[in-house]
């Protein structure tokens, strides 16, 4: 396919129809032909100039990787040497409960601080020269970007979930061909670069390691300057610190402004999650980075969520990884329990059924057959499980929407974060034996697509 060919199919399968998933590689693989724009949707690639011949071979990678085009799971998992299967937090080897030794980082964590305490030592013992990570403006607090570092310091100190749509992938044109990188990315970030580690092996070894996120849900970049509105604080420069995830596990917003200090219950401020929530959360099946060497979440277990001190779930999916964390543990610098299968997944039943159940039902109930279509079929679906779907799609639509926010704006956030978390309880109380159930009866089965067939041809 010629440039211009591939451009539009991208345009049309994925940019104008509105689903591109925000990852950057449009930025970070051409030569000045896109650039990554903030819009209300989320960051959003914007030509800069017409294609010529010459980007042909950046466009075909792009075209190949991008997540919102789809990602063939079952077909990629197969070309990773995971010992264990598992359709539901993809293949792995071991599983294990985590959290830094070092209070200075566990503390500094989202959850367990195993991310920082995993790229500190990679460094320390020269595995890879760079990280790639996401990190704070210092200056701009509210501004997140992807950085290249080696700094010990600023890997201690690196921001911790942000829970914000960010187009990652736009550094990648920075990496040199003789260094080692070890990049820290969302699911659908990490899916994008195993197609091209698997496909362009070459180009892109340097990328030596791929940890990946746990991500349920994200925001578009609104959320927080909503929530600062509703709080009387219209001059954003004013801002001067903020932490998605300060304290003790599982932590709370907080936010500095030269006046004042606000602190909001990680639970509580999730009111704003269906308010802002970003489309390719509601569309992609992998909540756990499933493509990547090895993956970190919350281990939300009520029992460990009460000790507040705060644990990590912890995926390797590789030899290298299992034998990384032997050593961590040889050196006391982590403690880890393993842990089973099925404790794994229930650590996070509801939000595995919401992406491996509920993306699927819902590119089905939006039935646009632009939307993503995964290589695999779903059965046993049962209709008090669509049911479900439909008032989640109904309550997100009423709350993303102008009167929605309105109202939101006007009731008192004291208010509003006591019924989300109620709700939040309530909710999972009540469909919790319906999702149980649902993931229990329900079958996989892959099928080969077109996005199999494309990748069968390389
Ligand atoms: C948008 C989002 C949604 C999430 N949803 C869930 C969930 O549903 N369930 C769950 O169990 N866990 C979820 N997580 C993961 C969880 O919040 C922690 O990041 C994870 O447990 C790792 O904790 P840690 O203490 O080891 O990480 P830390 O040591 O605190 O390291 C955090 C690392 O994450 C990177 N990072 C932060 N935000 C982003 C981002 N937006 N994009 C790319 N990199 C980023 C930082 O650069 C840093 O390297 C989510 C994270 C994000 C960013
Ligand atoms: S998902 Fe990534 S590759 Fe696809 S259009 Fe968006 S930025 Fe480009």
């Amino acid at each position: 396919m010629l440039a211009k060919e591939i451009l539009n199919k991208l345009n049309s399968e994925v940019i104008n129809s509105g689903n591109c998933f925000h990852c950057g590689l449009c930025e970070g693989l051409t030569d000045g032909l896109f650039k990554m724009k903030q819009t209300i949707k989320g960051p959003i690639p914007t030509l800069l100039r017409d294609a010529n011949e010459g980007d042909q071979e950046d466009l075909k990678k792009i075209y190949l990787a991008c997540p919102g085009r789809s990602i063939p799971y079952s077909f990629l998992q197969k070309k990773i040497s995971s010992k264990q299967k598992s359709r539901f937090i993809g293949n792995y080897n071991n599983l294990y409960i985590a959290s830094a030794i070092d209070e200075s980082i566990r503390i500094k964590g989202s959850s367990g601080g195993v991310i920082r305490l995993m790229l500190l030592n990679l460094i320390k013992n020269k595995e890879v020269d760079y990280v790639i990570i996401l990190d704070q403006d210092l200056k701009n607090p509210l501004i997140n970007k992807p950085i290249i570092t080696n700094s010990i310091r600023k890997i201690n100190n690196v921001t911790q979930s942000v829970y914000e749509t960010e187009p990652l992938l736009k550094i990648i044109k920075k990496l040199k061909k003789k260094k080692k990188y070890c990049l820290v990315a969302l699911p659908e970030q990490i899916a994008a670069v195993r197609i091209l580690k698997l496909y362009y092996k070459k180009q892109f070894q340097n990328i030596k390691f791929l940890i990946g996120l746990y991500s349920g849900t994200n925001m578009y970049q609104g959320a927080l300057k909503f929530y600062l509105k509703k709080n009387g604080v219209s001059k954003l420069n004013q801002i001067k610190k903020l932490d998605w995830r300060y304290g003790e596990w599982p932590g709370s917003l907080r936010i500095k402004t030269s006046k004042k200090e606000f602190l909001i219950k990680k639970f509580y401020y999730n009111y704003l999650i269906p308010l802002y929530i970003s489309k390719n959360c509601l569309l992609t099946p992998d909540l756990s980075s499933e493509l990547s060497d090895i993956s970190v979440g919350d281990a939300w277990s009520p029992k460990l969520e009460k000790s507040g001190y705060g644990y990590s779930l912890v995926i390797s999916r590789s030899l290298y990884f299992d034998n990384f964390i032997k050593k961590l543990l040889a050196k006391k610098k982590i403690s880890i329990k393993k842990v089973s299968h099925n404790f794994a997944v229930g650590l996070h039943a509801h939000m595995i059924d919401f992406k491996k159940v509920g993306s699927f039902i819902r590119i089905n109930l939006l039935n646009n057959f632009n939307f993503p279509r995964y290589d695999y079929n779903l059965h046993g679906i049962t209709n008090k499980r669509i049911f479900i779907e439909k008032i989640i799609l109904i309550i997100i639509n009423l709350s993303s929407s102008n009167l929605g926010r309105i109202i939101f704006r006007i009731m008192p956030e004291s208010f509003l974060g006591f019924i989300f978390e109620k709700t939040r309880s309530i909710w999972k109380y009540f469909s919790k034996s319906i999702k149980r159930e649902g993931l229990k009866k329900v079958r996989f089965s892959s099928i080969e697509n077109l996005r199999v067939k494309e990748l069968k041809l390389l």
